[in-house]
């Protein structure tokens, strides 16, 4: 028979998890469990990793905020710095960042050291934000005459307050102008998310063309360690094209797990959280943790490649 209220199939003496709202009320009841995620390894070191890609609107933010909530909620010390002047990973940690407050614009500008900036999510106690106010709006042009512009984020995460981390993500705005620079000194590890749709590979060449140019001149331990596919939508050819396309060009550097279209995923930063927090059985919140997992193990078995 089929439940009224939800149109879902459901039989008569069956237990609850049978039906998919009960199956999603027992995975989110487990994930919340105290260690009910499981535990993941920590890296031999601190890994860093810039999500960027310059096209607009492909999920970087919302992969930075929910891979870092996730590894967080599986036992892991994350970071993330917001990079984009927009704010939007503080709106979904749930971190501060009205002008004024301690923020990756001061933190560049070298007013405030790392551990003066970093404030705690009310999310997770593992789980950390540099957030970034509206001054960052200014920083490209305020970065361009300064001493050693690119690598200040660096030198800033050089910090002692940052030694007992896991994990580093950036969040990057969508150009490849200073704040991305910055980022790519700072880390070793690219992380681009791909979006499933039409276009999805455009201007991933003049980014790759772009880490290539870092690597040559400033910081040549950068690469490309992980390519997520986002808004995956399982119910169109497009999405498999796409996500064939991507895995073909890039290889094993692709996340197993592709994170679903999901209404849950978008409407989570409305309420500052992340899906983890927003609706933790849900599709999205799962795949955000698979996708966690699986970085995490490739981590320790490949040293980060
Ligand atoms: P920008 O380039 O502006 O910084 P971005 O690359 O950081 O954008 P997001 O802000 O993460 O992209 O996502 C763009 C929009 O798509 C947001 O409204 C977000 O809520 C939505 N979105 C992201 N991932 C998903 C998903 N898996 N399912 C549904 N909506 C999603
Ligand atoms: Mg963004």
């Amino acid at each position: 028979m089929t439940n009224p209220d939800t149109g879902y199939q459901v039989s008569r003496g069956t237990r609850d998890d049978d039906t998919p709202i009960g199956a999603a009320a027992r995975r989110a009841s487990q994930v919340l469990t105290p260690g009910g995620a499981g535990t993941l390894p920590r890296p031999l070191e601190r890994r860093v990793l810039t999500i960027a890609n310059q096209k607009g609107g492909v999920g970087k933010t919302t992969s930075a905020v929910n891979l870092a909530a996730a590894l967080a909620l599986q036992g892991l010390r994350v970071l993330v710095i917001d990079l984009d002047p927009q704010g939007n990973a503080s709106t979904a940690l749930g971190v501060d960042h009205r002008s004024g407050v301690p923020s990756s614009y001061e933190l560049l500008l070298g007013e405030v050291t790392l551990g003066e900036a970093i404030a705690q999510s009310p999310h997770s106690p593992n789980l950390f934000c540099v957030p970034a106010t509206i001054d960052l709006a200014g920083a490209e042009i305020e970065l361009v005459s300064m001493v050693a512009r690119e690598t200040r984020l660096k030198n800033a995460l050089a910090d002692s307050a940052g030694d007992d981390l896991d994990y580093v993500f950036i969040d990057c705005p969508p150009s490849l102008g200073l704040l991305t620079v910055n980022a790519l000194v700072a880390a070793r590890e690219v992380l681009i998310p791909i979006q499933c749709e039409y276009y999805a590979l455009e201007g991933v060449g003049q980014l790759l063309r772009n880490i290539e140019l870092v690597q040559a001149h400033l910081n040549p331990q950068l690469h490309v360690s992980t390519i997520l596919l986002t808004m995956y939508d399982a119910r169109t050819k497009l999405a498999d094209q796409v996500a064939a396309e991507v895995r073909n060009h890039f290889g094993e550097r692709v996340l197993q797990s592709a994170i679903p279209r999901s209404v849950k995923v978008s409407e989570a930063p409305g309420y500052g959280t992340t899906v983890l927090d927003y609706d933790p059985g849900s599709r999205g919140a799962m795949s955000y943790l698979d996708a966690g997992r699986e970085l995490a193990h490739r981590g320790v078995h490949r040293g980060g490649n």
